[in-house]
């Protein structure tokens, strides 16, 4: 794997290419953007990249270590946007290395301590659901999941446990090397979902919150009006550069704006879309059913949230589903009991 790296205003960063094929998940091109915010002695890491495992080279632990040997300062944060895998799998190696503080929002941190909770009903309990609500809309036969639950796969490629020392939430400072940095919490990928906001360069870490498509897990993880409000909360900010969790970012006022604006208008149709193939129809129908049509991106490159085998294929149904109970939430479509299935109908 080639890892690439450029300086930014602020230190450096490495952008994170995410390949969009089910099998590039495991083998190679997911790779997700790490930032260093350089201060005065000290400095603040952003995201951790994904982790070394012998069967795929695509963890960049060691180029990592190249890089922040480098560096003069102590790493006094090593900052998490959110619990995905791709986020944190170096965290743990780093902290011990550089004794450094980890630092996330805590509704991503019980995952962050501990992947394994991805397996156990509580990471879902603890947002006042249960399991069987969550899945209630998606018409699972025996033995299908949501995916996230395949309990070797997760210890295999996401179990890379690291305590977290400073929670922080929506407004709150971190003062590293003389810099002054903002926590912005922008919930909707997941509900932890945080970015950092550099004043002294106008630079925004925005995380996954332009990662397309998303939300990708299933409600209350993903939330399709959280994400769209969080998107405006970013436009409103009127970021300089804006670094992303994946891909080539953009580095001035006006491509930032056309990014964020261009990840607003993608929402609106994904849910324009729904409407319109539900009023085609004239009849309702499962989240199944609209995927081809409504997420035709994903049809054919759709894969588990987990990368499970054997699960059913979610990613975008979870996401025309997030889409979905916005929509009824403004009265624009209802919910069905068909045949003994969920369908969703448009309101006439
Ligand atoms: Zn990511």
């Amino acid at each position: 794997m080639i890892f690439f790296w450029a300086e930014t205003p602020d230190g450096w960063g490495i952008p994170g290419i995410h390949g969009p094929w089910a099998e590039d998940e495991l083998d190679g091109y997911v790779q997700s953007g790490v930032y260093l915010i350089r201060g005065q002695g000290e400095n603040m890491l952003i995201d951790t990249g994904n982790w070394t495992l012998p069967e795929y080279d695509n963890g960049m632990g060691d180029f990592l270590v190249d890089l922040l040997d480098k560096e003069k300062n102590d790493l006094k944060y090593i900052l998490i946007t959110h619990f995905h895998y791709d986020h944190t799998g170096n965290a743990k190696m780093l902290k011990d290395r550089y004794g450094s503080l980890v630092v996330c929002h805590p509704a991503d941190k019980p995952i962050i301590e501990d992947p394994m909770i991805i397996t156990r009903p509580e990471n879902i309990t603890r947002f006042g659901v249960t399991p069987e609500e969550v899945v209630a809309d998606f018409n699972l036969k025996e033995g299908e999941s949501l995916g996230l639950s395949d309990p070797g796969i997760i210890e295999t490629y996401w179990n890379f446990p690291v305590e977290v020392d400073v929670e922080v939430e929506d407004g709150d400072e971190l003062e590293f090397g003389g810099l002054k940095v903002e926590i912005v919490h922008l919930p909707g990928h997941c509900p932890g979902h945080i970015g950092v906001w550099n004043p002294h360069t106008g630079t925004l870490y925005a995380g996954d919150l332009l990662h397309y498509p998303t939300p990708l897990g299933p409600s209350p993880i993903g939330d399709a009006k959280a994400h769209w409000n969080s998107i405006q909360r970013c436009l409103e900010i009127k970021p300089q550069l804006l670094l992303e969790g994946h891909g080539l970012s953009a580095y001035s006022p006006d491509s930032s704006k056309r990014r964020l604006l261009h990840m607003q208008r993608q929402q609106d149709d994904t849910r324009n879309r729904i409407l319109f193939v539900l009023r085609r129809e004239r009849k309702p129908m499962t989240t199944e059913e609209l995927v081809p049509e409504v997420m035709p991106v994903k049809s054919d490159l759709d894969y588990a949230v987990s990368t499970g085998i054997g699960e059913r294929r979610c990613y975008a149904e979870c996401c025309i589903h997030t889409h979905m109970l916005w929509m009824i939430e403004q009265g624009k479509v209802e919910r069905v009991r068909e045949g003994g299935l969920i369908k969703f109908a448009a309101v006439a």
